[in-house]
């Protein structure tokens, strides 16, 4: 069977969760990063059975995660991560949530971290420390998917948006998907050519929204332009991962869903 990794999800109620069934449903392995500050609460409600009317698969049984990774998508190494961070009780607890780990012991861009009840450093969250920490755990995975996105500004309309809020919305919602990719993509397993086509590759996915190319009043902040660099930078890494990995690079854009994410901006 396939290995999935799903970044993005801290609850039910989102694309990430669904995807991931979908995928469990396929009879993949499911491994889930979920945003430190979310981390606690979703690793609660699971144990406690919260979720488990939402993980019964179509054959009746329940989808199973197979591990919970701390992740913070917006540091690459442990350098970037601020003090004030770094310090911060509900990040203290959790280990390797950058996108990097152990290797360099740095954070990539998505952090992400090791199993909450076998915390070893308190750094392992960021985008490298995730894909390092998966690959001791696993050794490589199949299919990578990007559920997350974040914009501290989201309900100012763009004009009325900073620079520092712009920024946060790109570096969450975008630089996110290249960190995360890149630092995975050494554990990814890759295609093989059959018949000249490239067949099994390794797939990363993401989810954009219509508002990187039609005007939606409301989803502010510099989102709109963040999806818009997420569709770009899909292209030219589904050319880049393509060519040099055998590696397949999407984004789908999916409708309104009446997410954690899209009932914080009213939507
Ligand atoms: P969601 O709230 O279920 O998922 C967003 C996740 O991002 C949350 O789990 C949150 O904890 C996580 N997150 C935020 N900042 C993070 C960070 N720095 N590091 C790691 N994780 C972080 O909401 P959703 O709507 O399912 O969003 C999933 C994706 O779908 C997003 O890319 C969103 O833009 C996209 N999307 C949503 C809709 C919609 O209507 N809900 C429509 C189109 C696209």
């Amino acid at each position: 069977g396939k290995r999935a990794f799903i970044a993005g999800i801290a609850d039910d109620n989102g694309y990430g969760w669904a995807i991931a069934k979908s995928l469990a449903a396929a009879g993949a392995e499911i491994l889930v990063g979920t945003w430190v500050p979310a981390l606690n609460i979703f690793e609660t409600s699971l144990r406690r059975g919260k979720f488990d009317e939402s993980r019964v698969l179509p054959d009746g049984s329940l989808m199973e995660i197979t591990k919970v990774y701390p992740l913070d998508a917006v540091f690459d190494n442990l350098e970037d991560v601020p003090e004030d961070i770094k310090t911060n009780k509900r990040y203290a607890g959790s280990s390797k949530w950058t996108v990097q780990f152990l290797k360099l012991k740095r954070f990539v861009g998505a952090g992400i971290g090791g199993q909450i009840a076998f915390l070893t450093s308190p750094w392992n969250i960021v985008c490298l420390e995730v894909a390092e920490s998966v690959k001791q755990d696993f050794g490589s995975i199949d299919i990578l998917v990007h559920s997350l996105a974040n914009g501290p500004e989201v309900s100012k309309p763009l004009l009325e948006t900073s620079r520092k809020g712009y920024l946060a919305a790109l570096s969450a919602s975008s630089y996110s998907y290249v960190s995360l990719l890149k630092h995975f993509i050494p554990i990814m397993n890759p295609g093989m050519f059959l018949h000249s086509i490239i067949q099994q590759c390794g797939s990363s996915l993401s989810l954009t929204y219509i508002a990187s190319e039609r005007i939606i009043p409301g989803y502010g902040g510099g989102m709109s332009s963040a999806k818009a660099a997420l569709e770009s930078d899909t292209r030219v890494m589904a050319f880049e991962a393509g060519r040099k990995h055998r590696i397949r690079v999407n984004t789908i854009s999916a409708g309104p869903l009446g997410s954690r994410a899209a009932k914080a901006i009213g939507f």
